[in-house]
């Protein structure tokens, strides 16, 4: 994807700008750059597709927040393109916009006969730990419409068509719509011919007249770093193909991410867990971490207590369209020695002696064995 700029740069608006100030914004350059306006003025007319693919975004709720989280990667256009008129793979119709702007579109030849927008196709894609944290390219597979190679996507064996009877050919049929703007004529499909304007008399027998067949194709996906479980990505126009001209839908990618071993993730920030031992807490050390970056130093302070949280910055995963990352925490578990031989034992009880003696049953042998009244209790309700 080349530099693109950001769509509220393009409408010259504010991040916070309303839906009304994105409307004006846009309808102020549709109307400065229209092509129409500009007969063979590339520069206007660059300028007007920039505007017109900024405006279809901020002015759909659901894509600007899309687009407010993941940016350009949220609509990767790779594959499908935008394309000015309606019949590209960006998924919106530009005569819909302007002519809720204008009604009924500028220069009155691009009535519209009856296109009809794919609909989108949804897939689910499991990422490992890392896949999401680093980002990944991955290749996915999706099975749909497409044009029925043997007769050219026309439905016809031959090729030959019949001219429709109930719309004379033109696909078309007159109707009255009513906008918030205006009330404008409108076209839309024959019923009859679906809005091709012809009847086929010989289908095709390899997809029954159909013009489109069931095939698998693979669609390459790029998921941006730091994307997280229950996030999605949309492939503009790599949904079913739209009819009659119409835009392709899109394919919903949903990405679900699975467990790391070590670490467990919350938002860009990794938790783990580490336990260390009675002496490197009471003395302090300086212990090995691993981290999604590589093992580092952690210095344990002298008299570090269980249940410290020590915080790494900047190790946590890279933030969706930024190079800032989160953070990692370290929570630490103390080991309380178990299973000790009469030498650990003994050095214990020295080291409680010049603590200043904390061992209540220390003067009797065999501490916590029947001698001892706290030890002899059973615990409620348990019978020998
Ligand atoms: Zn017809
Ligand atoms: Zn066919």
């Amino acid at each position: 994807m080349a530099d693109k700029r950001d769509y509220y740069e393009v409408l010259g608006v504010a991040k916070t700008a309303s839906d009304e100030e994105i409307k004006k914004a846009y309808r102020t350059l549709a109307k400065k750059y229209h092509p129409d306006l500009n007969p063979g003025d590339k520069e206007a007319e660059a300028k007007f597709k920039e505007a017109s693919e900024a405006y279809s975004v901020l002015s759909d709720k659901e894509k600007r927040a899309k687009y407010d989280q993941f940016g350009h990667a949220a609509f990767d256009q790779s594959a499908g393109g935008y394309s000015y008129g309606g019949a590209g793979g960006f998924g919106f119709d530009i005569n819909d916009i302007l002519s809720s702007f204008f009604g009924g579109g500028f220069g009155g030849g691009r009535s519209r006969s009856g296109p009809q927008a794919g609909a989108d196709l949804q897939q689910t894609v499991y990422l490992t730990f890392e896949e999401a944290a680093f980002g990944c390219k991955k290749d996915i597979s999706i099975t749909k419409n497409v044009a029925c190679d043997s007769c050219q996507g026309t439905g016809s064996a031959s090729g030959k068509t019949t001219r429709c009877p109930t719309c004379g050919g033109t696909g078309t049929v007159e109707n009255t719509r009513v906008s918030s703007f205006a009330h404008f004529v409108t076209q839309s499909a024959c019923t009859r011919c679906g809005g091709t304007g012809v009847v086929i008399d010989d289908p095709c027998k390899v997809c029954s007249g159909r013009g489109k067949i069931r095939k698998t194709v693979t669609v390459p996906v790029e998921f941006p770093a730091g994307i997280d479980d229950g996030q999605a990505i949309s492939k503009r126009g790599m949904g079913e193909p739209g009819t009659h001209g119409g835009p392709a839908g899109d394919l919903i990618i949903s990405v679900r991410v699975g467990r790391h071993p070590t670490f467990v993730r919350d938002g860009y920030d990794v938790y783990m867990n580490r336990t260390i031992s009675f002496a490197q807490a009471a003395l302090g050390d300086v212990i090995r971490i691993q981290t999604l970056y590589g093992d580092v130093n952690l210095t344990i302070p002298e008299g570090t207590p269980g249940g410290s949280r020590f915080k790494l910055r900047g190790k946590g995963i890279q933030r969706l369209n930024s190079s800032s990352k989160g953070d990692q925490y370290v929570n630490i578990t103390v080991e309380t020695p178990k299973r000790l031989n009469s030498e650990q034992k003994a050095a214990l009880k020295r080291f409680d002696e010049l603590s200043g003696g904390t061992l209540e049953a220390a003067g009797s042998e065999g501490a916590g064995n029947s001698g001892s009244d706290r030890s002899s209790r059973k615990p409620f309700g348990k019978k020998k």
